[in-house]
């Protein structure tokens, strides 16, 4: 693994929600994964996706998972997209990994945006 990605934190407040320590507004579960409203959302609709694996970020995910749970967590993120009814008007995704981007919690999370016009990509100003 790269030396860029932390060991995983058994105790983050992901992978207790995941234990069933800490309750969560499920939106979707099956064996790969589980989606639940973020608790304090940035859109209309706002709602993370999460592995049930241990893996600290995208990094470390695309490096380490099987295929079957690369490709199970994919198709989790549409089946979660596609209750919440956003396919038809649209959504994005993030995935924030590593300093530059903010992560707060150390349990890869994609995070699903919808229910309004979403404006621009990124918040920062890119200098020339
Ligand atoms: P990130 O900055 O990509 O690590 O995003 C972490 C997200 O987790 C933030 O949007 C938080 O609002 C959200 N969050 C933190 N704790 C909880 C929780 N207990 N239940 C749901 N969402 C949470």
């Amino acid at each position: 693994m790269s030396a860029a990605v932390a060991a995983y934190d058994v105790n983050n407040i992901f992978a207790r929600i995941l234990r069933g320590e800490i309750p969560c507004k499920k939106v979707y579960e099956d064996e790969h994964a589980l989606a639940f409203h973020d608790i304090s959302p940035q859109a209309k609709i706002h709602v993370l996706v999460i592995p049930k694996g241990a893996y600290v970020s995208m990094a470390d995910f695309s490096a380490k998972a099987g295929d079957k749970e690369i490709a199970g967590f994919v198709r989790a993120i549409g089946r979660t997209a596609e209750m919440l009814g956003v396919v038809e008007s649209g959504y994005r995704l993030l995935a924030n990994h590593g300093p530059n981007s903010h992560q707060e919690v150390p349990h890869l999370h994609v995070h699903i945006f919808g229910g309004q016009a979403l404006g621009r990509m990124l918040a920062v100003e890119r200098k020339a």
